[in-house]
């Protein structure tokens, strides 16, 4: 366990010497702290990155950075699952997806490693002009110091999703994960000390948002915000940035629906809404959280609903056979029993809705589904980010493509039909980044990440998330011997 930060390549103990406490969610107990970042120490990472950057590694090769990702890649990959036991106690996801995710954000890197490859053929290439007394040429540079602030659901992933792109495109980086879940991020810090990265490349700063994260955002040095976490954040990192007109990204909250029509067979639609609203206790910002059935399946659909969740293993995740873990910290538990609290006065809860009886340490919920919830509440419009599922019918495609899209975000929607035409149809109605027809949830590195709306701004992973952090230059030179001719003339 570290309670340093990680600056220019070296461990060093905060500026005020202040430390966060570390919680483990299953039990609601402190098991280790960790440093907090502030002002000043925010102020040296940057500009350890920003040398960082003015040196070699700005100017370095593609396929010299790839190297570098693939040892990265490698010194996860031995650490594999002491890895995903951290991010279990750290975030209390059941210890399979964090296996999982471990597993993903070593292949994020190794993927970037080979996008960073591919950047060098790609540099100069030659763009043709309608007027042949000039010739033009692109270059892909990178943007320069990021500043990569990341939310808790995710930690070593999201770690990846943001750092991976950044080094592969050339670029320097300052990372802070999230309070709640800082410990995988400084364990990706103590892989790039194994393996020699070069100081300032990669910094990472654990601390609150309030005293770490918002002067990293308002930090004159830091050149690209990329933030993922919660709307009301993502508005004030957008704010710092407009200061001094920072690129940024942002990667928002969501209230994803899924439609579902009569004719989908009813165990994979069982199957595939459990899993996009379970899944990681429904701390996920895609978490299919508003469920639209077709009105002459839902009575059936419903009652296999309510027992499947009803039969949901819930408990600590290090545990053989739990699915469900505790959501991860106290707060969010209040804050997702109070949804459920006011929910109960509009809507009809079918189950769930409290904490299980044999689990009274942690912050346990159990797997809770309400039913016509009116379509202005909070319970229907808001994200909640925890285990609920939100229910309504429709009769008509219209209704539910209408349904749907009636939300202040955009980030993912899954329709679930046996007639391809109809999925196709309404899947390209939808007003969303993601849209996934009979599944809900899997991602691919390779496949652009991101919403509209409110969800956000930019698109993470695939060629996009490298594009993210790279500049666009055009290099035009005028080839003709013959005088241009406009105030001198000939
Ligand atoms: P959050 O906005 O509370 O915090 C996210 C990060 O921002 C944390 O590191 C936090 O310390 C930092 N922060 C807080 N205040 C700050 C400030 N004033 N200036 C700078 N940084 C600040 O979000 P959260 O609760 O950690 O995460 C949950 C949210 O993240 C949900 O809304 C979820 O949908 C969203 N999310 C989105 C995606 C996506 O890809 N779109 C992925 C995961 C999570």
């Amino acid at each position: 366990m570290r309670d340093q930060l990680y600056i220019n390549g070296q461990w060093v103990s905060p500026d005020l010497g202040n430390y966060l406490d570390v919680i483990d969610p299953s039990n609601g107990q402190r098991f280790t702290r960790v440093a907090a970042a502030t002002e000043e120490d925010v102020d040296h990472a940057v500009r350890a990155a920003r040398r960082a950057f003015d040196g070699d590694w700005g100017h370095s090769s593609g396929a010299e950075r790839a190297v570098w990702l693939e040892r990265l890649a490698d010194a996860l990959e031995q650490r594999q699952d002491e890895l995903a036991v951290l991010e279990v106690r750290d975030n209390g996801k059941p210890l399979p997806e964090a296996q999982w995710d471990v597993a993903d954000a070593i292949g994020c890197f190794r993927y970037y490693a080979g996008l960073a490859r591919e950047l060098d053929p790609r540099q100069d290439s030659p763009l043709e002009l309608p007027d042949p007394r000039f010739r033009c040429r692109i270059r892909h540079e990178p943007v320069g110091v990021a500043g990569q602030i990341i939310p808790w659901n995710y930690p070593l992933l999201m770690a990846a999703w943001k750092v991976a792109p950044a080094l592969a495109a050339g670029a320097t980086c300052v990372l802070k994960p999230s309070e709640l879940t800082p410990l995988s991020a400084l364990e990706l810090a103590a892989c790039a000390e194994q393996i020699g990265l070069p100081p300032g490349v990669l910094n990472v700063l654990s601390g609150l948002g309030s005293e770490a994260g918002a002067p990293l955002a308002q930090h004159p040095q830091v050149d690209k915000l990329a933030f993922t976490g919660s709307v009301p954040t993502g508005s004030r990192i957008m704010s710092a940035a407009a200061q001094d007109i920072k690129n940024v990204s942002l990667e928002l909250g969501g209230k994803s629906p899924f439609i579902v029509f009569a004719d989908s067979d009813i165990d994979a639609a069982v199957e595939w809404i459990l899993f996009g609203i379970f899944w990681n206790q429904g701390q996920v910002c895609s978490a299919t959280s508003r469920l639209l059935v077709e009105d002459s399946l839902a009575d059936t659909l419903l009652e296999r609903l309510v027992s499947e969740a009803r039969r949901i293993t819930i408990g600590n995740g290090l545990q053989p056979g739990v699915l469900l873990g505790p959501l991860v910290s106290a707060g969010q538990h209040a804050k997702v029993l109070d949804f459920i609290r006011e929910g109960r006065q509009h809507a009809q809860l079918l189950t769930g809705g409290h904490r299980p009886r044999d689990l009274p340490q942690g912050y346990f919920l159990e797997p809770t589904i309400f039913l016509d919830p009116p379509l202005d509440s909070r319970l229907w419009r808001e994200e909640i980010f925890g285990p609920v599922l939100c229910v309504r019918r429709f009769k008509r495609e219209e209704e539910a493509v209408r349904l749907a899209n009636d939300s202040p975000f955009g980030l993912a929607a899954a329709v679930m039909s046996k007639d391809p035409q109809r999925a196709a149809r309404v899947a390209n109605q939808l007003r969303a980044g993601i849209l996934w027809i009979n599944c809900s949830q899997p991602t691919f590195t390779q496949a652009p990440w991101g919403g509209m709306k409110q969800s956000g701004i930019g698109r993470e992973l695939g060629r996009w998330g490298l594009e993210n952090y790279l500049e666009v230059k055009q290099v035009t030179e005028y080839l003709s011997d013959e005088p241009w001719g406009w105030y001198l003339k000939p």
